[in-house]
């Protein structure tokens, strides 16, 4: 099984306006302010998902956002369940004013396609060695199930 990466055209197509609508509905228009006030660390994203470290001046959140369906459904460590909430509306907005600072995956393993094997068992053994649970992907015919 090969895992497509390539950004979904429903995350493409996303547009400012989109997102302010969305803040009005969700968090009654209170996420822009905070999305301006706030710093995302490593946003990232790939396929139909996007997700990052959503910082403000207390504490951190990792926010995802996914398309199901043309729909757009988010998760927050936040907890937050009733919806979306501000951290995972100012990762939008990230998205669709500064989508330059996002890391899109697809384009860093394109990147490594040119990389010779020694300097990728190099990174291999970082991310190993960063966290040990991503050993469990090397086993053979691991799926990684939560890419989908
Ligand atoms: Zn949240």
């Amino acid at each position: 099984m090969k895992t497509n990466y390539e950004i979904s055209p429903h995350l493409r197509a996303l547009t400012h306006e989109q997102v302010t609508r969305l803040d009005q509905q969700a968090t009654e228009g209170t996420s822009w302010e905070f999305y301006c006030g706030s710093y995302i660390h490593h946003p990232t994203v790939f396929g139909h998902k996007m997700s990052g470290l959503v910082q403000d001046a207390v504490d951190e959140y990792f926010a995802e956002i996914r398309v199901d369906n043309k729909n757009l459904v988010a998760g927050c460590s936040c907890g937050e369940r009733t919806g979306i909430c501000k951290h995972a509306v100012a990762l939008l907005y990230g998205w669709v004013d500064d989508n330059d600072g996002f890391m899109n995956v697809a384009d860093t393993l394109e990147r490594l396609r040119h990389k010779n094997k020694d300097d990728l068992l190099e990174i291999l053994g970082r991310i190993i060695m960063f966290d040990s649970r991503n050993l469990s992907f090397i086993e053979e015919n691991a799926v990684a199930d939560d890419l989908e």
